[in-house]
């Protein structure tokens, strides 16, 4: 066969399934774009676990008219522009690659209105050569994107899609994760038409941990002690539980970086070194924590989902959590397993 350009639908689908691996990883995107927006509010409606539809809408800044197609286009952006941005990535995106890839095997609307427009615009792209559409619309200043019929067009991806209860048991996983990043965005996540998280935006000490108990459990709010430490300017804070109180109820284990999600080999380990051996073998640490830093330490683009990062000083963060966490645990006093509630 001859050498040939691949057709930019063909070419954004290769893409999509490094990026979308299912309706949860496509309500990731949708969502990290309203926050990157300036969005305080923040809906999510799921049809079908999300098969039949996605639909994120934002009070963030909106998209003019006249980028409906950029957006929608593969490796444009408006986050980044030369290398030493990539170097201190300050947004969640960097790629420009989600809408495009999700437009690519679903059939998504975009609907926008910016704070100097007086008019909202809709566009879509469709077929191979992905050709946008814009039309005017009717929407209030920010944006909603409407994901439906997720990977009818790439047979071998929807075969991988669970039942419906099990996508959205992904989602609403994901959108826990989420909201615990952002508190000060009030959230709203309806499956079926039935609501299923509603969380106003919490701005005080006791909203947030009511925001934790909300999302974590009761159980591990009570269990939970607030912890805070610096090294330079590397700052970690957040809750954790103490060894003897950890128990299988107590399944809480998130942690970010710089307020992104992560599943992070390095903070993982450190976290379990902090605890060392005081939990037995059916013990799981549980804790949710925040690890800030000069984003020029930390490398966010290691994967296209966005789940990793990697440390310039990877020694020196590591060693810092451990000895923050451990001297934190040491002071917690012992406590019965059994007591709860907040
Ligand atoms: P990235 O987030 O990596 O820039 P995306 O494909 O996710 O790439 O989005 C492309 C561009 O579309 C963004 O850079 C941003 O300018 C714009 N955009 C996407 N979603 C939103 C939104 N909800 N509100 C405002 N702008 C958005
Ligand atoms: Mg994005």
């Amino acid at each position: 066969m001859p050498i040939r350009i691949l057709p930019p639908q063909l070419a954004n689908q290769i893409a999509a399934g490094e990026v979308v691996e299912r309706p949860a990883s496509v309500v990731k995107e949708l969502v990290e774009n309203s926050l990157d927006a300036g969005a305080g509010h923040i809906e999510i409606d799921i049809e079908k676990g999300g098969s039949k539809l996605i639909r994120v809408r934002d009070n963030g800044s909106g998209i003019a008219e006249q980028e409906l197609v950029l957006a929608l286009s593969r490796h444009a952006t408006s986050k980044i522009t030369d290398l030493d941005d990539l170097e201190a990535i300050n947004s969640l995106g960097f790629r420009g690659e989600a809408l495009a890839s999700i437009s690519s095997v679903s059939r998504l609307t975009l609907t926008s209105k910016t704070a100097e427009q007086s008019a909202a615009w809709q566009a879509s792209a469709a077929g191979r050569e992905m050709q946008v559409d814009v039309r005017p619309a009717a929407h209030p200043v920010g944006t909603s994107i409407e994901v439906l019929d997720l990977f009818f067009n790439t047979p071998a991806r929807r075969k991988f899609m669970r039942t419906d209860k099990t996508e959205f048991g992904h989602i609403d996983e994901l959108v826990k994760r989420l909201a615990l990043s952002r508190y000060d965005v009030s959230w709203q996540l309806t499956h079926n038409g039935q609501s299923v998280r509603r969380l106003k935006a919490a701005v005080t000490d006791e909203q947030r941990q009511k925001r934790v108990a909300m999302l974590c459990g009761r159980a591990f709010a009570g269990q939970a002690a607030f912890i805070e430490n610096r090294y330079g300017d590397v700052r970690i804070w957040g809750w954790i539980v103490q060894p003897q109180a950890c128990s299988a109820q107590l399944q809480c284990q998130y942690s970010y970086v710089n307020g992104r999600m992560m599943r992070d080999k390095l903070l993982n380990h450190a976290i379990r070194q902090a605890y060392g051996d005081s939990l037995g073998p059916e013990q799981q640490p549980a804790f949710v924590l925040y690890l800030e830093l000069d984003p020029r330490q930390v490398d966010v683009n290691v994967h296209p989902a966005k789940h990793e990062v990697r440390f310039h000083q990877a020694r020196l963060i590591h060693d810092f959590v451990v000895s923050a966490l451990a001297d934190a645990l040491a002071q917690l006093r012992p406590v019965a397993v059994a007591a709860a509630a907040v």
